[in-house]
């Protein structure tokens, strides 16, 4: 094992990246420090380098936070995962950001992801120790206080890795919207990899309509295939009154169910005016951007429950994994994912996700 680890750093937003090269981290007592096996490009990595995340950031930013890691080195006490599995040198995890276990959201209302002092790695300044912050490097480390399970060993690493963000997320929101039946009317707005995994997932519930809206006509193609009953191609110049009367001819009364996933200018408006009387509506795509206007009559009138949902807890990337395994006949999770790359080519990776060409890329940070 190296001394020293590389990792892509990016110093102004928007800007080409530096392959710089930091001493390798070592795990404290109850954290582990893994070699980024495989990394996945996420919509918040290309927001962050743009510079248009609603989250504090520190430059020197290494972006990055899905990833497959493949332990090398194990803090005291860190030798079973977070669900009570046993852990090795060389076994694979996906880790999650790092809550504090000690505030109201944490303990009282037992919400970790909405931790006030929620610790999210990539969006931290790497200058400082221990400096392997994202993913887009060599090693990662997955702090004391963070989260972390297995991976099972029938699970590729590319698909874990989309796993550790765009699924467990999707867990966490099919968590939060209750039940999903037969006589179910779904609505899914986007269909990125948020979209694309709800599709699949829903479609295991069988419901009457599912109904995914986005585009561009590839990734509906994929939707279809992954279980989708319809779909609706969003052209984003024109009116959404057409689509949103498409969604409402298919589904005869509106959506009872249906999830935000696009995180475009004008989603939530748009998504409000689908619902069905009593219609259940998760808003999670929509992490920034500017102010968007929601007709909040028709929330009332329509007696809408609306919630928001964000990220996941590391027991929804436990059964994002296991989704993973388990339904991998059934999807071939390959399909979303794009070319690979490595740390020098990552900047290709972002332009490719702004592009619209490939829903995920991927980035091995060892170029293997
Ligand atoms: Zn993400
Ligand atoms: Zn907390």
């Amino acid at each position: 094992m190296s001394a020293t680890g590389r990792a892509a750093v990016l110093r102004d937003f928007g800007q080409d990246f530096t392959v710089e090269t930091f001493p390798r981290p070592r795990a404290d007592a109850g954290g582990l420090v893994v070699e980024i096996e495989t990394a996945t490009v996420c919509g918040s990595d290309v927001h962050a380098w743009k510079g248009q995340l609603s989250l504090d950031v520190s430059l020197p930013m290494i972006l990055g936070h899905e990833m497959a890691g493949r332990i090398v080195e194990i803090g005291d006490g860190a030798d079973v995962d977070s669900v009570g599995q046993p852990l090795e040198i060389g076994d694979r995890v996906v880790w999650a950001h790092a809550s504090c276990g000690r505030c109201h959201e944490c303990t009282v209302e037992q919400t970790p992801v909405l931790c006030s002092n929620r610790y999210i790695g990539y969006l931290n300044d790497c200058s400082v120790p221990p400096h392997f912050t994202g993913t887009f490097a060599e090693y990662g480390v997955v702090r004391p206080d963070a989260g972390r399970v297995r991976i099972p060993d029938g699970v590729d690493s590319a698909w874990a890795s989309a796993g550790s963000c765009a699924l467990r997320t999707v867990v966490k929101a099919l968590d939060l919207a209750g039940s999903v039946d037969r006589d179910d009317t779904v609505v899914v707005q986007g269909a990125g990899p948020l979209g694309l995994f709800a599709t699949a997932l829903l479609s295991l519930a069988d419901p009457r309509r599912l109904v995914v809206v986005g585009g561009p006509q590839d990734r509906l193609d994929l939707a279809a295939e992954w279980g989708a009953t319809h779909t609706v191609l969003v052209d984003p110049s024109a009116d959404p009154a057409g689509r949103i009367d498409e969604v409402m001819s298919i589904t005869g009364r509106g959506a009872s169910v249906a999830f935000e996933l696009a995180g475009a200018p004008g989603v939530v408006g748009e998504g409000v005016r689908m619902m069905a009387r009593n219609g259940r509506y998760v808003v999670l795509g929509t992490l920034g951007g500017a102010p968007q206007p929601v007709d909040v009559a028709t929330i009332v009138t329509r007696g809408l429950r609306v919630t928001g949902s964000m990220s996941g807890a590391i027991g929804d990337y436990h059964r994002a994994m296991l989704a993973l395994d388990r339904y991998q006949d059934r999807f071939d999770w390959d399909r979303m994912l794009g070319s690979t790359y490595d740390l020098d080519t990552l900047g290709d990776a972002m332009e490719a996700m702004v592009a619209m060409t490939e829903i995920k890329p991927i980035v091995r940070p060892a170029g293997r």
